[in-house]
């Protein structure tokens, strides 16, 4: 692969904007727990003002994955991450978990997310991820149908590709990711489902080395944060600490998911 600039690889910064919807789509009735719900709360409140400082400190851009839900919500953290020249992604409309038994309520909230986003800001996505890791080829047909150009849901390669839809024709951009450069597995702490909460060397460590062979391979690094989680004091110094370790490297090129799909699919053409 080719980056622009004669990069080495392509890092994207991406934060999956839940705020409460994390909690609202594992479990309905956290409706009614003001305690797991404020978790959400920090992340729009507190988190995206303290990330967009510090992605303004590098001039860096990143993709807000965003569910419709919280852009209602919280409109103004929708303008103040425009205003900074950041993406906003689709992220589905309450953080729905994929049910591949029920296409049409997968349609239903792959529309009204997207109705949300253009009610608050104006805007029409280009890009897609699903909520809670996982997707369907349901939600992969109607990220080509209403011509979004990347999904980003998907763990099977470390270089992006080219969906190819069930009657062989070409779909969607896919900008793979993993869970070992996601924050949720190693600061996420739920009271149903306890789990240790890493500390920033630890979880440093697992970043820095994934992104050093992943520059090796000339592939895509692929950050997926939460305002909720990465937006907490000493998580923001991670993120700097990250950041500054992939600049000092030198030669990855720091882009949007719609960037990144785009100068992909200029690469495919060109072959
Ligand atoms: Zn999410």
């Amino acid at each position: 692969m080719i980056w622009p600039n004669k990069a080495k690889c392509a890092v994207m910064l991406t934060f999956d904007f839940d705020a409460e919807t994390l909690w609202l789509s594992r479990d309905p009735s956290n409706a009614g727990r003001p305690g797991v719900l404020s978790q959400g709360i920090y992340g729009a409140q507190r988190g995206v003002p303290e990330i967009l400082r510090v992605l303004a400190d590098y001039h860096l851009p990143a993709t807000f994955f965003t569910p419709g839900w919280t852009a209602e919500k919280y409109p103004d953290r929708i303008h103040a991450i425009l205003a900074d020249g950041h993406e906003i992604g689709h992220h589905g409309y309450l953080h729905e978990w994929v049910d591949p038994a029920k296409p049409a309520e997968e349609r239903a909230a792959f529309e009204k997310g997207l109705e949300a986003l253009d009610r608050v800001a104006g805007i029409r996505p280009t890009g897609y991820r699903s909520p809670a890791g996982e997707t369907s080829s349901n939600l992969i047909s109607l990220i080509r149908e209403y011509g979004l150009v990347y999904d980003s849901s998907l763990m099977n390669d470390v270089y992006p590709y080219r969906h190819t839809m069930p009657d062989g024709t070409p779909g969607p951009v896919e900008l793979p990711w993993h869970w070992s450069t996601d924050d949720a597995p190693h600061m996420m702490f739920a009271v149903q489902a306890p789990r240790q909460i890493r500390n920033n060397d630890d979880i440093f460590a697992t970043w820095r080395d994934e992104f050093d062979a992943i520059r090796q391979m000339g592939a895509l690094y692929n950050l997926v944060m939460h305002p909720q989680f990465t937006g907490r004091p000493s998580r923001l110094m991670l993120l700097r600490r990250i950041i500054e370790h992939i600049l000092d490297r030198g030669d990855a090129w720091i882009a949007t998911g719609h960037d990144v799909a785009t100068a992909w699919a200029a690469e495919e053409a060109r072959k």
